[in-house]
Order: C-alpha cells, then sequence, then structure tokens
C-alpha cells in the first residue's frame, strides 16, 4: 500500500460514534508511536470536533514534508454548523486546526518520519481492532482522568518541594550575606583602628625622631665648645713660645690634642647629621664643576690610601650638573674614606656616568666587603660592623651620606661581596628632581582631602608628608565645600564617587565662588573618567588613579600645578 493511502477512515454515524472517533483516535497515534500524552491529545480533539459534527467522515493520514505529521480531515457533514467552539479545544491541543470550505483539517506532529512498513502495520492493526463501547471508551477516558490528575498532582508536589527548597536556599544565602556583611564590618573597624593607631604611632615616632634630633644638635653643639677649648689650650701649651716642657710632657700634651681632635671630629659628625636630619640643611644649587671635585678629593685622600693600595679617581664625565659641590664632596669623601679604611691591597676607585637624566658617581674598593646580615643596618645611625670591620669612626658616615644624597634629590646604593668589596653608587639629578624642587613644608601648600574612605585619606595624607604644609580632611563633597569656603586650600584632592553628593557636586559648587578660583583641584578617583558625562571634571586641573598615589605621583601633580 502507498504512504498517502489513508491509515483509517470512519463516518460518525450516531451519538456513540463520538465515542469510537475518540477511541480510534487514540488507537491511531499509538500505532505511529506518539507519546501517551500526545495521544490524548488527539482524542480529545477528536471528540470535542466530532461531538459538534454528527455524520462526518473522518479520514486519518501522515505527510512527510515538510515535517512528519499525522494530518486529520473531517469532511462531508452539513459544515456549515457552527463548530468555533471545538475548533476552538481542538487548536489547543493539535499543531494545526484549519476550517477550509468542506472541512476541517487537523495536524500534529510525529515523533519521526514513518516508514512504510510501520505504516502499512498500523493500518493492519487498525483495520483488526474493532470499536468498543462508548461504556468502554468512558472508562478508558476516566482512567486517562485520573492519571492526569495525578501527573497534575505530581507536579504539584514537586512544584512545592521545590519552593521549599528555593526558600531554604535563600535563607541560607540571606544568612551567609549578613554573616558577611558583619565581618566585612568588623574588619573595617580593624582597619580604621589599625589605621588611627599607625597614625598615633607615626607621629609617636616623629616626635621622637625629633626629639632624638634636638638632643643630638644640642649636645654636639654644647660639647664643641669645651673640646675646641681643649684643642686651643694644648696648642697654646705646645707653642715654642710658650714655657718649655719635659719631654714627656711634651708627648703626653700631644696625645691630649690627638684626642681632642678625634673627639671633635665625631661630635662634628654628630653634629652635621643631626642638622641634615632636622632639615637644617640647604642645599645651595648652582652648576658644579665636576673636574674640580674629583680633583680636590684625588689630592686629599691619597694619602690615606695603605701601601699597595691604588686611588683611582677617573676623569669625570663631560655633564653639566646643578647641585650643591659641598655636600656632594662631603658625600664622596666619606665613602672614599670608608673605601681606603676597608681595603687593604688592590684598588680604591670612583668614576662618573650619565644615565638619562641621572649622573651615577661610583666608589668601588676591593676591600674586606660587608657581611650580607650586615648590609641594610649599616645604614642605620652608629651601627658599625664588628670585628676586622671595626676601624674607629662612629658609624654615622653612611647615614649621613645616604641623607645628604637625599637632600640633593638623588640617592646612595649600595653592593657588597664579603671578602671580595664594595660598591657605593650616589644618583643624582643632573637638575634638580621633582623630589628635590618638591615643595617643602615651608614653600607650599595647603591641602585638602575629600574622600568618604578612610583608608584613601590616610594614604594620600602619607604621600602628602613634607609636601604639604597642612592637610585638611572631608568625608563628603558638602562638608569638603564648607572647608573649601572657610580656609582656602591651594589644592584640593577630591574623590569621585561618595555617598551623600558625589565630588562632581563639589566641583559645581567651586564653580559658584569666584574668589575659590584659583584652587587647584585633582580628582583621585577608582572610576574610568571616560564613563563619567562630558563635561563633569572640566573644574578639575588633573585626574589621578587611585591605583597611583603614591609620593612621587603626588610631588610631580604639585609641582607641575602648583608652580
Ligand atoms: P664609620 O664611621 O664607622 O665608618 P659608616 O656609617 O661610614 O660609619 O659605616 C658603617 C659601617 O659600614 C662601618 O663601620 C663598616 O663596618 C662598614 N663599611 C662602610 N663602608 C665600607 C666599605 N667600603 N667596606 C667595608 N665595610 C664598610
Amino acid at each position: 500500500m502507498s504512504a498517502a493511502a489513508p491509515l483509517l477512515r470512519l463516518v460518525l454515524h450516531d451519538d456513540h460514534a463520538v465515542f469510537v472517533l475518540r477511541q480510534r483516535g487514540r488507537e491511531v497515534a499509538a500505532a505511529l508511536g506518539m507519546e501517551h500524552q500526545d495521544q490524548v491529545r488527539v482524542a480529545t480533539a477528536l471528540s470535542e470536533i466530532g461531538r459538534q459534527l454528527p455524520g462526518a467522515t473522518v479520514t486519518f493520514t501522515t505527510e512527510e514534508a515538510p515535517r512528519p505529521r499525522l494530518v486529520i480531515v473531517v469532511s462531508g457533514a452539513a459544515m456549515g454548523t457552527d463548530v468555533s467552539e471545538g475548533v476552538a479545544s481542538a487548536a489547543r491541543l493539535m499543531d494545526e486546526v484549519r476550517v477550509e470550505d468542506e472541512r476541517i483539517v487537523l495536524a500534529r506532529r510525529l515523533p519521526g518520519r514513518p516508514d512504510p512498513q510501520r505504516l502499512d502495520a498500523a493500518r493492519e492493526v487498525l483495520a483488526a481492532s474493532a470499536p468498543t463501547t462508548a461504556l468502554d471508551e468512558l472508562s478508558v477516558q476516566n482512567r486517562q482522568l485520573v492519571a492526569a490528575l495525578e501527573q497534575v498532582q505530581a507536579h504539584r508536589d514537586e512544584l512545592l518541594q521545590l519552593n521549599a527548597e528555593l526558600e531554604e536556599t535563600n535563607r541560607g544565602v540571606m544568612a551567609l550575606y549578613t554573616q558577611l556583611s558583619e565581618e566585612l564590618e568588623q574588619t573595617n573597624q580593624g582597619v580604621v583602628a589599625l589605621y588611627a593607631e599607625l597614625d598615633e604611632r607615626s607621629a609617636q615616632l616623629r616626635d621622637a625622631n625629633e626629639a632624638k634630633s634636638r638632643f643630638l644638635a644640642n649636645v654636639s653643639h654644647e660639647l664643641r665648645a669645651p673640646v675646641t677649648a681643649i684643642i686651643g689650650l694644648a696648642r697654646l701649651l705646645l707653642d715654642p713660645r710658650s714655657e718649655p716642657l719635659t719631654a714627656e710632657q711634651t708627648h703626653q700634651l700631644q696625645l691630649v690634642q690627638g684626642s681632642a681632635g678625634d673627639l671633635l671630629d665625631r661630635v662634628n659628625d654628630l653634629l652635621d647629621l643631626a642638622k641634615a636630619e632636622s632639615g637644617r640643611i640647604e642645599p645651595n644649587l648652582a652648576p658644579v664643576d665636576l673636574a674640580a671635585v674629583f680633583g680636590q678629593l684625588r689630592g686629599t685622600l691619597r694619602p690615606l690610601a695603605k701601601p699597595g693600595v691604588e686611588l683611582e679617581v677617573d676623569e669625570p664625565p663631560a655633564a653639566e650638573l646643578v647641585s650643591d659641590d659641598v655636600l656632594l664632596t662631603q658625600i664622596l669623601r666619606n665613602l672614599l674614606t670608608n673605601a681606603l679604611k676597608f681595603t687593604e691591597r688592590g684598588s680604591v676607585g670612583m668614576a662618573g656616568r650619565v644615565e638619562g637624566d641621572q649622573l651615577l658617581l661610583v666608589v668601588a674598593d676591593t676591600g674586606i666587603g660587608i657581611p650580607f646580615a650586615e648590609q641594610r643596618r649599616v645604614f642605620e645611625e652608629f651601627h658599625q660592623v664588628r670585628g676586622a670591620h671595626q676601624a674607629g669612626g662612629t658609624g654615622l658616615g653612611l647615614p649621613y651620606a645616604r641623607r645628604l644624597a637625599g637632600l640633593l634629590g638623588g640617592g646612595l646604593m649600595m653592593v657588597s661581596e664579603p671578602g671580595e668589596g664594595s660598591t657605593f653608587t650616589v644618583s643624582l639629578p643632573l637638575r634638580p628632581a621633582p623630589a628635590e624642587a618638591a615643595p617643602g613644608p615651608s614653600s607650599v601648600a595647603r591641602a585638602l582631602l575629600v574622600d568618604d574612605d578612610p583608608a584613601a585619606r590616610h594614604l594620600l595624607r602619607q604621600a602628602l608628608g613634607g609636601i604639604a604644609a597642612e592637610v585638611t580632611e572631608a568625608a563628603d563633597a558638602r562638608s569638603g565645600l564648607a572647608i573649601a569656603v572657610r580656609e582656602r586650600p591651594d589644592v584640593i584632592f577630591l574623590d569621585l564617587r561618595m555617598p551623600g553628593g558625589d565630588g562632581t557636586e563639589l566641583l559645581a559648587g567651586l564653580g559658584e565662588h569666584p574668589d575659590l578660583a584659583h584652587v587647584v583641584v585633582v580628582v583621585v578617583t577608582a572610576a574610568d573618567p571616560a564613563e563619567l558625562p562630558a563635561g563633569a571634571l572640566d573644574r578639575a586641573a588633573a585626574v589621578l588613579p587611585k591605583s597611583e598615589v603614591s609620593r612621587a605621583a603626588v610631588a610631580e601633580v604639585v609641582g607641575r600645578l602648583l608652580r
């Protein structure tokens, strides 16, 4: 038989026929491999239509294109009757219900392409099975109803359980969220407390350090006068024009004079360091004649070289350096004196070279070197390496040299190999660099920090140390503006995102005060400025990403904008 031949055809002769139609519809669907649910859909749709069309002929066929479908055609009855109710119900159950002139076509997709053998088999089965009674069909229908109800009930139960599980999960998430919030709050409180303590400790440390410098300066100053007097008196006694002394007295006096000289050197070292620490040394910047500096050091220090040690001072590079030649000579003399002191054979050398905008001055020796464990500590005040390394001195030379290099806007670095020698490198900006040119406490600037985050304010305050003479803080835009109006700072570091009025509000507020027109605003933000509305930052002089807040960055911005 061909695939196009109908699977089954039946005529709805009487009322009973609707039950038969229902039953046969289900059987056809089953024979085509449709699922149970689909069988019920087909059966119910047919009975809805059939109910309204006694006498109609119902033909079951299949089609393959565009996709495999069961197609049922109801025709030949009094098609003029209103079947809209049945069609509406059937349309909800089938994929397609089409009312044409003389017929109604219903279609429902098949689970797969039915092969001809299967269709033949279906035809045979359907031909063989006899329709049952209405009662039988009713009981089948009842069973289907019960099954459907059970399925609905099962779905409902499943839904209830899902709901319960969801609620429980929600409660868990809420509990976790609350716990996390509490932990976060506690951590925040801890951090704030830590910063407060840090501030306090820093202040104590600063006070203690200042007290120490004051003490050193005072003591050294007080000591200098009597020591100088001792040296003077000894010189007087030793003067040939004074009363003659015995040989022993002369010898003893020479010892007194030598010791007093040593003492004066140390007192002077202390005084120098105390002065450098308290910022009382002001570099006197001018073009430096490097050849003269090198020549003077070569001449004065050569006598200190031990036998078998060569002092090799190269010609300096032809660089135009602006710095303080007295302080620079002091640094180099300290390094060369140490090198000569701690070198028994080989050489001590000094050379210079230019790298970018830096002048590097290198003092290298082939001496005893510094044990690794001591390498950081030799820059601490009064620290001397014990044992063979002890050779007089105060332990103040290196910290002083490093401080002076810092004052000149540069630094001092060391590499040392125990037993092989040490290399000290002084780096100096060829021209006074930002760090050195950064405004000192006396020269600039009153800064206002506006940020709701105390940690961010703390960082900025640290970065501004030594750059701003006075730092005021505000935690939101409104009080920031009030402080700006009252105190007229030179520069405002402004966060953008703050609860209760953001940074752009403060920028707008500043615009309304003509007497605040001079205030430089640096926006410090974690946000991407490109995402802000156009013009929002017009009043800002610079934008500094939060992640880049550092002393150098702040010094650069302040130096550039407030010069
Ligand atoms: P000091 O007045 O004792 O020389 P410094 O601060 O100049 O004080 O040096 C500290 C210590 O570092 C010295 O006591 C010495 O042990 C070590 N040191 C410094 N320079 C050298 C060097 N070139 N070679 C070996 N050790 C050195």
